[in-house]
């Protein structure tokens, strides 16, 4: 209750205040503050995908700036030596705005990973979105089959769907890739799983699935439960290990993070950057109230 009206009223902090507590979530506020912890986190054996933060766009010169920051991400992340690649949220890129100018963009930049051998991560949003994300994957991995990946939502009733289908993409040549997670947005019932228990079982029929049709697998969850699932499930199949590798948000459950870099595990680390990091951190704490503990601690415990 407490924590739910503290998530209320953070807007009203001083932005000084919630970056004590939102300096665990996010790396900063410029590129330079995301390869300095990018750096930190391969020293600890773990890979990155470096995510720029942002709130949905009005128009299409905010895309193209998008575009261009992502481009020198890209550098970046190739002049520094980084284990890492990165992710896109193609609404960032005009999505909603102009398809093509949008499809256009994030070639792009996915031309330019590909030109030194790195990855675009393409995010799910909501479900005005995934059709459209969808057929975008589809369309960039004709050109680019192992520059470009997709994430799946298991809450979606679609996605088990999806991942036969998008299987078949795999004859083609080149790795499909998808990150699986649970799914972060609100949606109704008639297209999504509701209960918790439910959206577990589906997580982990869709990565049996995924497995199964060869296709390469991010594990996306900080949920011991399907970790410890998804490992017995690797270890029954024998998948080897260049099909699959966990995933993790910057900050969360770091434990967790290092008992599988321990038991030798790929690990890749989400490094979410940008001005926007306020709105960033706002949301996360709405999505677990319970976390606004830390908040608080942070708030009087410096560390
Ligand atoms: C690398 C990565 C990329 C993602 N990409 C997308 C995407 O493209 N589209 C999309 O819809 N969703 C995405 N998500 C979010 C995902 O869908 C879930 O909403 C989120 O991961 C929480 O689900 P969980 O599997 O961790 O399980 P939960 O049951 O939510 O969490 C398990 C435990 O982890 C801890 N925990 C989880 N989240 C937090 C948090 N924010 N802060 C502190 N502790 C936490 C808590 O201890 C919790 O009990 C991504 C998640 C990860 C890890």
């Amino acid at each position: 209750m407490l924590n739910k009206l503290i998530v209320k009223i953070l807007p009203l902090m001083p932005e000084k205040l919630v970056w004590q507590f939102s300096k665990r979530y996010v790396a900063g506020s410029t590129l330079g503050d995301a390869i300095r912890v990018s750096r930190e986190l391969n020293k600890k054996g773990a890979k990155v995908t470096i995510d720029l933060l942002g709130e949905f766009i009005t128009d299409l010169g905010q895309a193209n700036e998008n575009k261009t920051t992502y481009l020198n991400i890209l550098n970046a992340i190739e002049r520094n030596h980084i284990d890492g690649n990165v992710s896109i949220k193609p609404t960032f890129f005009g999505l909603l705005l102009d398809e093509k100018t949008a499809h256009d963009n994030i070639a792009e930049v996915v031309h330019a990973a590909n030109e030194i051998g790195n990855f675009v991560r393409i995010d799910m949003e909501d479900s005005e979105c995934t059709d459209r994300e969808i057929a975008l994957y589809k369309s960039l991995f004709e050109k680019y089959p192992n520059a470009v990946g997709l994430v799946l939502q298991a809450y979606l009733r679609r996605t088990a769907n999806d991942i036969t289908q998008l299987a078949q993409l795999n004859a083609k040549g080149g790795k499909v890739n998808f990150r699986i997670c649970k799914g972060i947005y609100i949606e109704p019932e008639a297209i999504a799983f509701k209960g918790y228990q439910e959206v577990r079982d589906e997580y982990l029929h869709d990565l049996e699935l995924m497995l199964d049709n060869g296709i390469y697998a991010a594990i996306a969850t900080h949920d011991k439960y399907l970790i410890e699932k998804a490992m017995d499930m690797i270890k029954s199949k024998k998948t080897d290990p260049s099909m699959y590798e966990f995933q993790m948000l910057y900050g969360v459950t770091p434990a967790l993070r290092d008992f599988i870099l321990a038991q030798g595990h790929t690990m890749r680390i989400y490094v979410p950057y940008g001005q926007q990091w306020f709105g960033y951190c706002n949301r996360r704490m709405k999505e677990n109230p319970g976390i606004v503990t830390d908040v608080m601690k942070a708030l009087f415990v410096r560390n």
